[in-house]
């Protein structure tokens, strides 16, 4: 296994590393291309997608990542890192037609990463975060996301595996665990697919907490304020309450914190998500220690 921490990035260095995809796919114009992709999911024969250069290039790149075991080249491609934390149901979900070019990198490149991959990949957080925590700050502690939590009134309305919380725009917000940030975009614009790696997220960021072995995913942030590779302890503030992505940008929306949790299963080495209520009653025992 090929580790290769970026050990020269201090915590408190958090103001350029913030990733876009626009970082690593140049425009390849409208020029549509054929790309098969294979494997696909599990037992399907290989695909003939249509998709522009830029998105082949990507999924080639990532592909390129995971066969050559670059661990170290993970963080750089926040499409990769988010094929490596959505649970298999939601990739179902990002089944074609395809509405943007991420899902489209994400749903191909899930296929590709085996167990053992993911794995080592979870191993390598865990030494990054440790040689990046030279503050030797405590990353077990918990905490509220929010100053003032206010849930959905219908809770499984919106979301199965994720709950939103409603609160001022530009509210801060804070991280709810200790951990290292894998994840940090800014610059969501409407109509650029190219601008997250979520169009529906907006601007999001997401943090590995080794300790309980989850990733903690914030979107729909006004600014995200932490840059890839920090460690963090819990409370630290990571952005600001937005409305960015595809819907949350809509006129009525409202400014709210989307969150996730999603854990990795060492036994299966799958990824799973706590649901909506799951959520609900992790944040109503952290109010009870405030
Ligand atoms: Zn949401």
């Amino acid at each position: 296994m090929e580790i290769v921490p970026n050990s020269n990035n201090s915590s408190t260095d958090r103001t350029n590393k913030n990733l876009t995809r626009r970082d690593f796919v140049k425009k390849a114009g409208a020029s549509a291309v054929v790309f098969a992709i294979e494997p696909m999911l599990s037992g399907e024969e290989a695909e003939t997608i249509k998709m522009n250069e830029a998105t082949a290039e990507e999924i080639r790149k990532c592909k390129k990542i995971i066969e050559n075991e670059q661990y170290g080249e993970i963080l750089k491609n926040p499409c990769l890192v988010s094929a490596l934390y959505y649970s298999k149901h939601a990739i179902e979900k990002m089944a074609p037609p395809h509405k943007n070019d991420p899902e489209q990198i994400i749903w191909s490149i899930y296929p590709l990463v085996t167990k053992k991959f993911r794995e080592n990949y979870i191993n390598t957080l865990e030494k990054i975060t440790l040689d990046n925590n030279s503050e030797q700050k405590n990353l077990t502690t918990q905490s509220l996301p929010l100053d003032t939590i206010t849930f959905d009134k219908n809770l499984k309305r919106n979301h199965l595996d994720a709950i939103d919380l409603f609160t001022e725009e530009g509210s801060p917000i804070y991280s709810m665990s200790g951990g290292i940030v894998v994840l940090a975009e800014n610059g969501w614009k409407r109509g650029d697919a190219e601008s997250t790696s979520s169009e529906h997220g907006g601007n999001t960021v997401i943090i590995f907490n080794p300790n309980d072995n989850s990733f903690y995913r914030y979107a729909h942030m006004q600014e995200t304020g932490v840059s890839t590779e920090a460690v963090l302890i819990s409370g630290e503030k990571i952005g600001k309450v937005g409305h960015t992505g595809l819907n949350a940008s809509k006129p009525g929306h409202g400014g709210h914190l989307h969150l996730e949790i999603n854990k990795y299963d060492k036994k299966d080495g799958e990824m799973m998500a706590l649901d909506v209520f799951a959520l609900k009653r992790k944040i109503e025992a952290l109010e009870k220690t405030q």
